[in-house]
């Protein structure tokens, strides 16, 4: 094909927000130049759209525009003046006048909208102009100002439209016709707002939100152009929406087929109309980073090499209604489906997904959300008399659904990407609504329930391109608990690898400090101290995960700090889910504990905390499953401290209270205070932590804690009491003796008894009888039984070690992975 000599260059919001990305702009049209003759089309800085189109519905509904208007005049002025200084004081002044002139048209108009109490379409696309007029008024006196003698065109006489003031149909020919002059003209370098064009009396008309991509590729159809090009803000086309999908990367080819579906089932990176004329006219498209104007980007072309995997892309379509015009006695109605299409084309309602039953019983389709009430009437109308008389059953409405594609013209040929695709969707549960396949094979579509959109679209990407899930744990604590977990992280990275899963340890933080970094920190850190980290401030990590909106950060509190158990609240806040081994959170006043479950929910965030009671033992999962389908626990008992358990059965065979008390202490059973465990207090709160997760409001007063030593034991440091300790070993042995002669046997027991109409929680000395439940256990093993609805008069047990930084680290690591996406049902 010869050479027109013409280059269109399309540059988005985001490319034409303020200064210096006008400066980028004018340096990428200024090289192209050298090459070839350009024609730039720019979108409305990026927000000024939402801006003008929100003070039109604030005008129409009785509000004061005017703070809108003050806005748009604010954002552009500045704009110029930080450009200005290189012009000539020609250019400025008509910049300004110009800026002016426009900030006096939108106050007019929304003025006028105030006085109606009413937007008509015709006014609302006008008003829409605005902002692209805006854009480039400034970016041609740039270029001016730069020397390279830019011609300005009026959309309005350039690019012919027809139809609906908001969503008008370009006429191709009219458009050509308008650019003729261009062709033939000496102009090299042209600029063209986007977004709108004019009608045949020159009137405004839009080409539909995010239209400045078809504006360019209708003015590069008319221009016959060699290339077009799409400059936006992310490396190009990628395997799926780079804000859904982390992991997602650039594709450096495609076919224009293929960048069709993508755009028709949601990737917004281009306008769904704007292949069409390239591929008519057989342009080629390049998607490109402005932020990166040295990243190749993603080339459309007619002939694209096959996708290296089994799919090209993956897209999510949200805020869909899908319907479903049914009936057995369909058969023998003529037509169904021309008539369902015909009745939703004169609403000028469109279709975005087909599927039929083979027994046509059904023609299900999906339009857009906002359309769903409108076309369901227009169908009920359409077949109002087979409705009466039974030869339909209904056209039945669902809302609130997305519509998941995957999209590739390698699918033809191969096998099994159907099958990739379904089984990836119901390894995360995603409950499947209709299905629909292109019948260009290019795409397979499943409709699916919004809420499950986002978790089946990356789980999906994983299953096509191998890409891992990437969760970002933020770890405070790195003592025995914390450590163990950083040597499980990296014991067990190979295996998680294979399930698609990258635990990325990205904070990590002991009492000096905290270190973030954005690719994940050496695990080897964590035991060569933290070098150059600062505060070690659970803020700090607020503020790094807001500023980057990961997927899936979580706070992970490996140590018993009062105060970091205070700021889960605001890390909920910021984004992270929180998986603790701290029960400080959980055992401090009711009303934190309601607040952190209440801010968790707000947020979407969980907050897991298995480890709090039973170290590993799967006791709150266990529990909450159970009263999930409607149990109620009546009576709890437990023995839920490792340590006191273990010292227990040293004095049970015989052993001095002194040197079980020290056995422990070395082992490392206890805290290092020991009276931290023999005071019971710990497992008070366990107690306490169970009894609000079975329904009961306690405080932490509330909890009545006997301890297993004298009061005054209780004073003095840790020394002072160990060596005072060899007084307890008389009466120790002597209690042991009395209960083996009566067959009893001593624990120290957690309870909870919700029968009455005052509910009790505690913990203390128990003699048991040799056939209670908890009598055998010892040895640092945990017991709880609950006696429930469902588990009378027998209790449920759950039973095994429940003390010990492995167990406990494991149970931490457990946690996390509930919150990968295929655990999450
Ligand atoms: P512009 O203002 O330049 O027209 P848009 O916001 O309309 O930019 O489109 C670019 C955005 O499209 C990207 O920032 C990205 O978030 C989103 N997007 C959605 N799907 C895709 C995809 N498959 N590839 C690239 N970007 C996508
Ligand atoms: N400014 C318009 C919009 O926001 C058109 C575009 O950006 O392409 O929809
Ligand atoms: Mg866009």
């Amino acid at each position: 094909m010869s050479s027109s000599g013409w280059r269109v260059m399309k540059f988005g919001g985001t490319s034409v927000a303020d200064a210096d990305r006008l400066r980028t702009v004018a340096d990428l049209a200024a090289a192209a130049l050298a090459e070839s003759r350009v024609c730039l089309v720019a979108s409305a800085a990026s927000g000024i759209t939402d801006l003008l189109l929100r003070a039109a519905r604030t005008a129409e509904t009785g509000g004061d525009p005017g703070p809108d208007v003050e806005a748009f005049r604010a954002r552009h002025a500045a704009i110029l003046e930080d450009l200005a200084p290189g012009f000539e004081a020609g250019v400025q002044a008509r910049a300004a006048a110009g800026l002016q002139a426009l900030g006096d048209e939108f106050a007019k108009l929304a003025s006028g909208v105030g006085l109606l109490l009413e937007c008509p379409p015709s006014v609302r696309a006008h008003l829409s102009s605005l902002g692209e007029r805006a854009s480039c008024l400034l970016l041609a006196a740039l270029l001016e100002a730069r020397g390279l003698a830019p011609e300005a065109l009026d959309p309005r006489h350039a690019i012919r439209a027809l139809g609906d003031p908001l969503q008008a149909e370009p006429d191709l020919e009219a458009t050509a016709e308008a650019f003729a002059p261009r062709r033939a003209g000496t102009s090299r370098l042209l600029v063209l707002p986007g977004f709108f064009a004019g009608d045949a009396e020159g009137r405004t008309v839009l080409l539909g939100r995010g239209g400045s991509d078809y504006s360019a590729a209708l003015a590069a159809a008319a221009l016959k152009a060699d290339l077009l090009e799409i400059w936006t803000d992310v490396d190009g086309i990628y395997s799926a929406d780079p804000r859904q999908v982390p992991e997602a990367f650039a594709l450096p080819a495609l076919s224009f087929e293929e960048a069709m579906e993508l755009s028709h089932f949601g990737a917004k990176v281009l306008h769904p109309k704007t292949i069409q004329p390239a591929r008519a006219a057989g342009i080629p498209v390049r998607v490109r980073n402005s932020f990166r104007p040295e990243h190749p980007g993603t080339l459309i072309t007619a002939q694209a090499p096959p996708p290296e995997h089994a799919a090209r892309g993956l897209t999510l379509l949200e805020h869909v209604a899908l319907l479903n015009v049914t009936g057995a006695g369909m058969k023998g109605v003529p037509g169904v489906a021309a008539r369902t299409f015909q009745a939703l084309a004169r609403e000028g309602i469109n279709v975005l997904l087909i599927t039929q039953g083979s027994s046509e019983c059904a023609i299900t389709l999906c339009v857009a959300g906002a359309d769903g009430a409108k076309a369901q009437g227009a169908l009920k109308a359409a077949f109002e008399l087979d409705l009466a008389a039974g030869r339909l059953d209904d056209v039945e409405r669902r809302d609130g659904l997305s519509i998941l594609s995957v999209v590739g013209e390698g699918m033809r040929a191969r096998m099994g990407v159907a099958g990739t695709f379904f089984h990836a969707l119901s390894e995360v549960g995603v409950n499947i609504v209709a299905i629909a396949q292109g019948s260009s094979e290019r795409s397979i579509s499943a409709v699916v329930r919004g809420e499950d959109g986002p978790r089946g679209l990356r789980h999906a990407h994983r299953g096509f391109f191998g890409t891992a899930e990437v969760i970002e744990l933020y770890l405070f604590g790195t003592g025995t608990v914390g450590g163990r977990l950083v040597e499980h992280l990296e014991a067990q990275k190979p295996r998680l690898k294979a399930r698609g899963i990258e635990l990325r340890l990205c904070g990590l933080a002991r009492s000096k400090g905290l270190l973030l970094a954005e690719g994940g920190i050496d695990p080897a850190q964590a035991r060569n101290g933290l070098d150059g980290a600062g505060a070690p401030d659970p803020g700090r990590v607020a503020d790094f995960v807001a500023s980057r909106k990961p997927i899936t950060p979580v706070l992970v509190d490996c140590t018993s700090d009062e105060a970091l158990a205070g700021r889960y609240g605001e890390l909920f806040a910021a984004g992270l889910h929180v998986v603790t081994a701290n029960k400080k959170a959980n055992a401090g006043s009711y009303a934190y504990w309601q607040h952190l479950r209440e801010q968790a929910r707000a947020g979407q965030r969980r907050f897991l905390y298995e480890t709090n009671v039973g170290a590993g033992l799967p006791v709150i999962s266990t529990l909450q499953s159970l009263l999930a389908c409607g149990d109620r626990v009546r009576r709890f008992e437990g023995i839920l401290s490792g340590s006191l358990s273990f010292l227990l059965g040293r004095l049970e065979e015989g052993a001095a209270f002194s040197g079980a008390v020290r056995e422990a202490m070395d082992k490392g059973f206890t805290e290092p205070d020991p009276r931290d465990d023999l005071g019971g207090q710990d497992v008070g709160r366990k107690a306490l932590i169970l009894a609000r997760e079975i329904g009961l409001r306690l405080e932490p007063e509330a909890v009545q804690v006997e301890s297993l030593l004298p009061r005054d034991f209780h004073e003095g440091s840790v020394a002072e009491f160990l060596a005072r300790l060899p007084e307890l070993d008389a009466p120790f042995a002597a209690r042991m003796a009395d209960l083996k002669a009566k067959g009893q046997v001593l624990r120290f027991i957690g309870s909870i008894d919700a029968t009455g109409s005052e509910p009790r929680c505690g913990a203390g000395l128990q003699a048991l009888d040799a056939d209670h439940p908890l009598a055998s256990v010892r040895g640092g093993e945990n017991a709880l039984a609950f006696l429930t609805d469902h588990y009378s008069p027998r209790p449920l047990v759950i039973r095994g070690y429940g003390a010990g930084a492995d167990v406990t680290a494991a149970g931490v690591l457990s946690d996390i992975l509930k919150l990968a996406t295929w655990s999450q049902p």
